[in-house]
């Protein structure tokens, strides 16, 4: 029988230079997003996590692995949602990781908000 989860899962991922972004946008959904468990590759959990008080979940950084083990996550099930502000100016070690990623997302039809006007639309 299927594990019925109380709370749903959001997971969050942004490059160095959309940090910023990322945490600007928890801080200001904040409310919002204590309602859910949340996780996230390393760095991103963590400055989040100190942004907003809000306990997430810390993966290993993307660039070591976080992004295949979200993916993980997707596949069973774990994550209902996704905010992955990918960086598009900069090209990243871990580009297959990230493509990987969006591709699993895709396959289980799991919402993923790759910029701040979607992540705001996912979150309303
Ligand atoms: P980070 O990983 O949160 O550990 O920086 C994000 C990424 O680059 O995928």
């Amino acid at each position: 029988m299927e594990k019925k989860k109380e709370r749903k899962t959001i997971a969050l991922i942004a490059h160095d230079n959309k940090k910023g972004e990322i945490i600007g946008w928890a801080v200001r959904n904040r409310d919002k997003l204590m309602q859910y468990n949340l996780c996230g590759t390393g760095t991103t959990a963590k400055l989040v996590a100190e942004a907003t008080g809000l306990d997430i979940k810390r993966f290993l950084s993307g660039p070591l692995g976080g992004d295949q083990q979200i993916g993980a996550r997707v596949a069973e099930g774990e994550v209902d949602m996704i905010v992955f502000f990918w960086d598009p100016l900069q090209a990243q070690p871990h580009d297959p990781d990230v493509k990987a990623l969006m591709r699993i997302a895709a396959v289980y039809d799991i919402p993923i908000a790759t910029n701040r006007a979607t992540a705001d639309c996912l979150i309303k």
